[in-house]
């Protein structure tokens, strides 16, 4: 019988982000212990259903669950967290072990307070624990940042593959293969790392010119017979010494096939980094688009410079008070939190009329500042939904009592928590058919496209000011000292 402990540690930091991730972040997505992760994350195609999907159909394996701690991207993970994950895990290890084997899902792009490696400093002290001998296997967000300390500390970490991140399922079923293998003695995994000193925009990958390093990679892992060949992106919001992107390689049994190969698709990778770079369209380009008639409806416009899912605050105006400006109709904005406003229509109830100074509260020089509206509260929703599409498929959603505002004719919903809304339902939950919208607006800078993709007339991502501008040179220009 095989003892493999299992868990989950997850969170994508952005390291001048506002948003806390305390105690209370990670109690509002996840803070499980032990056997209620099982039932908690039923439902969804994450990573750890990955690992369950195939190792509970083994009669000769026996599983324990450790931790699952997951908050929403943000600032750094506050000491405490950290060391309630490190020594719960290490507790199940004393508690329970031996182990045979573990297999953690974390992001790769975390950082806690005092640990700027934050899943390097937590392998080593897995590692320290366990001994030498022990695989650990380790499922990564594709935007892990790849430090040597983890590269020392785990047997094998494999990053999804897709952006959006659709593939976070197979990656698990894939990584619990991998480890059943190694523990039956049928694989002898060796990893090997290469980085590339390069800060990547944030890139769909079905775009051409990172699909062309995805074919090249297939092509070394066929020549040379390995058993993964992947790219991790990294993420340059972490702002940690030897961020970027990095190629990791597995073989069986053959360090120096891996070796050359990372370095091979890593040397391709830099030498070809002038092509992975991309353009965004200007606001007034965007909304001009939008009322063309060059393009079907809906239009949706992607407002990734304060994405949730990448650290924001959720509250920018920019692409509001442009839209009112311009005395636009028929658009759908999900979401902007403000909780007060919230409250605010609450107060007057539905049909009511009401004078607010909506969102922006988060930061006066990058938010666009509050804007004062006069909207008709159209109706009140809970703010849970599950997705439907593939990206994050099955997740319950929970963005906080929400209010939907018709703002001179234009649809808001505004929330009380940041929420992503990546996938079509988040409107729908609000009784607001995106397909029946000129123009939607997300705050989202690449996983909408997934759900959107199959019914929009056209995506379009922006790069406006906010803490989560998807490209470092953005970024800077914002005033941000990438180090
Ligand atoms: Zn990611």
């Amino acid at each position: 019988m095989y003892k493999i402990l299992f868990g989950g540690f997850s969170q994508e930091t952005n390291s001048f982000s506002p948003v806390p991730a305390d105690r209370n972040a990670f109690e509002k997505r996840r803070l499980f212990f032990g056997e209620e992760i099982f039932e908690k994350i039923q439902g969804e195609e994450n990573e750890v259903n990955g690992y369950l999907d195939v190792l509970q159909k083994c009669s000769d394996v026996s599983l324990t669950p450790s931790i699952m701690f997951s908050a929403g991207p943000s600032g750094p993970v506050s000491r405490d967290v950290y060391d309630l994950a490190e020594i719960s895990i290490l507790n199940v290890i004393r508690e329970n072990g031996p182990f045979d084997g573990i297999l953690l899902n974390l992001h790769g792009a975390m950082v806690a307070q005092d640990h700027p490696d934050a899943e390097g400093d937590l392998l080593q002290s897995l590692r320290l624990e366990i001994g030498r001998d022990i695989p650990i296997f380790v499922t990564l967000d594709l935007h892990a940042n790849i430090t040597q300390k983890m590269v020392d500390n785990a047997t094998v970490m494999l990053p999804c593959e897709k952006y959006p991140h659709t593939d976070c399922f197979e990656l698990g079923k894939r990584s619990a293969e991998l480890l059943l293998k190694t523990l039956r003695g049928d694989l002898k995994p060796v990893m090997a790392f290469a980085s590339v000193p390069y800060l990547m925009p944030l890139f769909p990958t079905d775009l051409p010119p990172i699909v062309r390093f995805y074919q090249l990679a297939d092509e070394i892992k066929r020549k040379c017979s390995l058993v993964e060949l992947r790219i991790a992106h990294g993420f340059f919001p972490a702002n940690i010494p030897g961020m970027g992107m990095a190629v990791l390689a597995v073989s069986n049994g053959d360090k120096q096939t891996a070796t050359d190969a990372a370095k091979t698709l890593a040397s391709a990778i830099w030498e070809g980094r002038e092509s992975l770079k991309r353009t965004y369209t200007p606001l007034d380009d965007a909304l001009d688009l939008t009322m063309s008639g060059r393009v079907k409806w809906p239009v949706v416009l992607g407002d990734g410079s304060d994405n949730p899912g990448a650290g924001g605050p959720c509250d920018t105006t920019h692409v509001l008070r442009r839209i009112l400006q311009r005395r636009m109709q028929g658009t759908a904005l999900a979401v902007i939190c403000d909780p007060k406003a919230v409250q605010i229509c609450k107060n007057a109830g539905k049909d009511a009329y009401v004078q607010i100074a909506l969102g922006g509260h988060s930061d006066a020089r990058l938010s666009g500042g509050p804007l004062s509206v006069y909207g008709k509260v159209v109706r009140f929703v809970d703010g849970i939904y599950r997705n439907r599409d593939e990206m994050e498929k099955g997740l319950l959603v929970n963005m906080g009592p929400s209010v939907v505002l018709d703002i001179s004719g234009n649809l808001v919903v505004v929330s009380s928590e940041r929420c992503q809304v990546l996938d079509a339902e988040g409107f729908r939950s609000c009784g607001i058919d995106p397909e029946k919208q000129k123009v939607l607006i997300v705050k989202s800078a690449v996983h909408y496209r997934q759900s959107f993709g199959k019914f929009a007339g056209a995506l379009v991502d922006l790069a406006l000011p906010g803490y989560c501008a998807p490209d470092p040179d953005i970024f800077r220009s914002l005033g941000f000292h990438l180090g």
